[in-house]
Formats: C-alpha cells, sequence, structure tokens
C-alpha cells in the first residue's frame, strides 16, 4: 500500500484523503493540530481542528476562515480516510491526528507532552502502525523536573521578590505557557499582571472551562499599583520594547525547556536595559515532550516504523534503531 502521509514542500499530504496537516502553504483542506503560528497559518479553504482549539484558531486565521471543529475521539470520512483527533497535551485543544485507511493506522503527534497540565486535556496514546513525531528535545540530557516543583521555585522566587519590593516578570508563551502558569500558581501570593498579548488569548481558555485567576492586564493604568509585588507573565518577544520600565525595579525569568540547557536563558541579559535588575533566573517548564517522554509516548503508541521531525532527529532516530524499530527522518 502506498504511503498515507508524503511530505512535500507544502507540508504533509495525505494523498487518499486529499489534505495536508499543518501546511504551510495556502492549500483546499487543512488539518490542524494546534494554534501555534508555526502549525496554523491563514489562507487555507477549510480547517479541520479539534474542538477546544476552535476558538484560539479564530483569533489566529480570521472571523472568515472556515474551521471544522471534531470532539476528541468524534471521526469523520474524507474520502474513504477515516479521520480522529486525540488529545496531545500541548496547550488547549492541541491534537494529534489518526488516520485510518484500509487497515492501516498512522497518527501525527503534532507537538505534544505527557506532563499534567491543568489547561488541557492529557496526552492519550493512540496505538498505531506508523508514528509521526516531533524531536524538539530529543537528547537524554532533556530530562525535566516535575511541574508542581518549578512552580514552587517560582512561587518561592516571586515571594522573595515582593519582600524587596520587585517586580516578577515571567517570560512565557503568550498561547498555553503562559495560561498554564497562571492556572498552576497560588493566586493568593500577590496580584497578577499579564501582557496584552496573553490577555487576549484568556477569553478563549475560559470559554472551555479552563480555571484561571483573576488578572490585570499591564496596559491598565492601574495596574502600576502592582509594582513591586506582582508576577507578570509576558511573550519573550516582550522584552524589547519599553513598556516593563513602569513596573521597575524588575526581576525576570524564563520559562521554557532551554532553560536547562543554553546559558542565554539563564544570563543576565537585564543588565543592561534596567540596572536594578536584582536576578536573572529560569524556570524548567516546557510544553514538550522531554526525551524519557518522547520514548514512553513512542512506546505506548505500539508503532513499528516512526518518522521523526524538528529538533534532534538524529538522536531519535538512533534510539529508535537501536530499540528494533524502523525511523524515518523529515526534514
Ligand atoms: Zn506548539
Amino acid at each position: 500500500m502506498k504511503d498515507l502521509l508524503i511530505p512535500t514542500p507544502a507540508g504533509l499530504y495525505c494523498p487518499q484523503g486529499d489534505f495536508y496537516i499543518d501546511p504551510r502553504d495556502r492549500v483546499q483542506r487543512a488539518v490542524i493540530t494546534h494554534a501555534h503560528s508555526d502549525h496554523a497559518r491563514r489562507g487555507c479553504r477549510s480547517y479541520l481542528a479539534a474542538l477546544p482549539s476552535k476558538e484560539l484558531l479564530r483569533q489566529r486565521l480570521g472571523g472568515r476562515a472556515h474551521i471544522e471543529a471534531l470532539r476528541y475521539g468524534e471521526s469523520i470520512n474524507i474520502r474513504g480516510v477515516r479521520v480522529s483527533l486525540h488529545p496531545a497535551g500541548h496547550i488547549l485543544g492541541s491534537a494529534q491526528v489518526r488516520l485510518e485507511y484500509r487497515g492501516e493506522v498512522w497518527v501525527v503527534s503534532g507537538d505534544y507532552k505527557l506532563q499534567q497540565d491543568p489547561t488541557c486535556e492529557p496526552f492519550e496514546p493512540v496505538r498505531c502502525d506508523v508514528f509521526l513525531t516531533e524531536s524538539t528535545f530529543g537528547l537524554p540530557k532533556y530530562n525535566w523536573p516535575a511541574p508542581e516543583q518549578e512552580i514552587a521555585r517560582l512561587e518561592a522566587w516571586w515571594r522573595a521578590n515582593q519582600t524587596r519590593q520587585v517586580t516578577s516578570i515571567v517570560l512565557a508563551y503568550s498561547i498555553g505557557k503562559a495560561q498554564r502558569i497562571l492556572a498552576s500558581v497560588n493566586p493568593e501570593i500577590g496580584p497578577i499582571v499579564v501582557h496584552d498579548a496573553v490577555a487576549r488569548h484568556l477569553e478563549a481558555y475560559r470559554a472551555t472551562g479552563v480555571r484561571l485567576p483573576k488578572v490585570k492586564q499591564c496596559s491598565d493604568p492601574m495596574a502600576i499599583l502592582e509594582r513591586g509585588r506582582c508576577l507578570l507573565l509576558a511573550p519573550p518577544g516582550a522584552r524589547r520594547s519599553r513598556w516593563w520600565q513602569s513596573f521597575r525595579p524588575c526581576a525576570w525569568a524564563w520559562a521554557s525547556g532551554w532553560v536547562l540547557s543554553r546559558p542565554q536563558y539563564r544570563m543576565n541579559w537585564g543588565d543592561s536595559e534596567d540596572k536594578s535588575n536584582p536576578l536573572v533566573t529560569g524556570f524548567i517548564i516546557s510544553d514538550h515532550a522531554d526525551w524519557p517522554g518522547l520514548q514512553r509516548a513512542i512506546e505506548l503508541t505500539g508503532a513499528q516504523t516512526v518518522w521523526v521531525t524538528h529538533g534532534y532527529t538524529e538522536s531519535l532516530a538512533a534510539w529508535l534503531r537501536h530499540s528494533g524499530r524502523t525511523a524515518v527522518l523529515l526534514e
């Protein structure tokens, strides 16, 4: 039988069903794993995605995009290919795409993690013949501490900053990471302020039943009153502009898996911009699977053939071959 998916310049293409998964180009029919910008792009004729991601996708793709939503586990038939979506545990509404055609099952993971996350459904292992996995953190050194441990470190850092009247700024992606932190920290420690880029997605989360604490938006003139005692969540790119100056003095921290390995995620870059910066630190909070997580996910699928894309693909492929599976490198 011909492969159910073909890598093309426009993205992963299913010839039997005539659709793409997370296409890079404007195609007729796109199946979308999740609402991050490198997976969901504007301009396709129609989109298929998991129901909890619909509002986030609407914001990303525009009001006129044609978005069809499936509940997790619900299946539809596209030209003889049975397509269903299953939780990937990455962000709200993130999905693995299961394709079944003439008895063969393929699963495209999209981005995923196995760690617990109060803002999305947990990763669901799906049995398949061929599994397509990401490998962003596909090296043995990537081994995440328990999320509760990192959240406890973050809360202790926040409290310590408060005693010196220093604002605690955490850099976290505006979709997913920021809401995960919001839903995890103890809001009784102090006020929470969010950058406008984070604020614009909160309603989509609350609409699906995710519980998030009350926050102020940093553009609200009243937010400045929280200076020196608030936790402030902002996307990484926001550190380049000057909006945060009114919250000085500030302590900065990344929330990322890269904190584990890349010095620039811990270095004191804030010094040049803010002489009062007392501390730059980082918390190992990732929305991707770590090395043991990748291995565990692959084992749970039972797949004998694994396609590997994005990140440290070579080392994951080497492990796959060593464990008796067939590995195919994409890109
Ligand atoms: Zn993602």
